[in-house]
């Protein structure tokens, strides 16, 4: 590890390595070197492309009449700004973290 770390996020997916590499190929642009699994991205942006990868590679669960995707492990919130009233989604996350509003820039 180049520096200590915290799990913050993670997903439910049915193919790990296809994810793992689908997520490499989305911010690839944002690797640290070339030949290391590391990036250097903002939490949201991370956030998002794990949940395309769920979104992806979802795990299927039920039976063949009443299929459904596993759900994943962090929820979402709705957060209504008070500077302009938008209607946020806001992801719960391992960690705490300082939440804008996308309408307006607030702190939520
Ligand atoms: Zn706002």
């Amino acid at each position: 590890m180049p520096e200590p770390f915290q799990v913050v996020y993670f997903v439910h997916v049915s193919d790990r390595d296809a994810a793992e590499r689908a997520v490499h190929d989305w911010l690839s642009e944002r690797r640290v070197r070339w030949n290391k699994e590391f990036f250097e991205v903002p939490l949201a942006l991370a956030v998002e492309a794990l949940d395309a990868a769920a979104h992806y590679f979802p795990v299927l669960i039920g039976s063949k009449r009443k299929l459904m995707a596993l759900p994943q492990a962090f929820d979402t919130t709705e957060v209504r700004c008070s500077g302009c009233g938008t209607r946020n989604q806001v992801k719960h996350l391992g960690v705490a973290v300082k939440v804008r509003c996308r309408s307006c820039g607030g702190v939520l």
